[in-house]
């Protein structure tokens, strides 16, 4: 066997993430994920107005996806871009959570919002680009919501786990792993999606995997293809951006899912 794959599984089998103390299913709302079911998480990339969230909310539910996604909270790369609604679009997502009874998956950027959080997110997100601001990982690890921990764009998998890691040794047991792509010299895709993590992940930890095709291709075209990818490889849920008006998307329009296309995915990936 490759020695430096040998000697990471060793390492990581010394660590909790490694071991039987995490939760191979995770309760999130009204929804598990993990247990060999495969979770549809699906919205648009960042909550916009409440007719947008209602709108999408609706949709995406009637099409089978079982927990709502959408930012509040955006870390945009420019300033002057959209930053989201902030705790705004919070409230947004309380309402269309009591409306359609789907629970809901957000990004939290900072530590002081999480009493926030704890009352109305079901599934905390900690974004690729706070992957290792350890502050927010010690913050959540000290609470029991569960928590997706998103890969970092630069990170190995070693950093990764530790990553997550921390969360665990802070108390909480609950842990999302989720695959968005990594950065790469080829810019044709915004990164590129490695599936092999996802099938390293589902060896050497318990932790349920989701795989973000949206974030990883940046492609509406072949997000279909890699969803169903993931699905083969042993992730267990998918989460993708969904836009009931893809040209009007206020950020990563170019990634949005039309209700058609998000519709015949869901069939295909059930
Ligand atoms: C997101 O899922 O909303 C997001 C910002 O993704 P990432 O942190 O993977 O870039
Ligand atoms: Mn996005």
């Amino acid at each position: 066997m490759r020695q430096e794959y040998t000697l990471f599984k060793s390492r990581i089998s010394k660590l909790k993430i490694g071991s039987e103390v995490i939760n191979s299913a995770i309760k999130v709302g009204n929804h598990t994920i993990g247990q060999g079911q495969f979770s549809i998480i699906a919205g648009p990339c960042a909550v916009e107005s409440k007719t947008q969230i209602n709108v999408i909310s609706q949709l995406v539910k009637q099409q089978g996806a079982h927990l709502l996604r959408a930012g509040a909270f955006k870390p945009r790369t420019s300033p002057y871009s959209f930053q989201g609604l902030g705790l705004e679009g919070l409230q947004l997502l309380k309402q269309v959570k009591e409306t359609f009874n789907i629970p809901i998956v957000t990004e939290m950027m900072n530590e002081k919002e999480y009493d926030i959080f704890e009352e109305i997110v079901d599934l905390i997100q900690i974004g690729s680009r706070n992957m290792q601001n350890f502050d927010l990982l010690k913050k959540v690890g000290q609470g029991s919501k569960p928590v997706m921990l998103k890969r970092g764009l630069n990170a190995t998998l070693e950093e990764f786990l530790l990553a997550a890691e921390y969360i665990v040794a802070n108390g909480n047991r609950n842990i999302i792993l989720c695959e968005r792509g990594i950065r790469s010299y080829d810019n044709v895709t915004r990164n590129v999606l490695d599936l092999s993590a996802v099938a390293i992940l589902k060896q050497v930890t318990n932790c349920p995997v989701i795989v973000d095709p949206s974030h990883a291709t940046g492609i509406t075209e072949i997000i279909p293809t890699m969803s169903l990818a993931a699905k083969s490889t042993g992730a267990d849920g998918i989460m993708v951006e969904v836009h009931h008006n893809v040209k009007a998307a206020l950020s990563d329009a170019d990634q949005a899912l039309s209700p058609s296309v998000f519709a015949q995915l869901a069939k295909a990936v059930a």
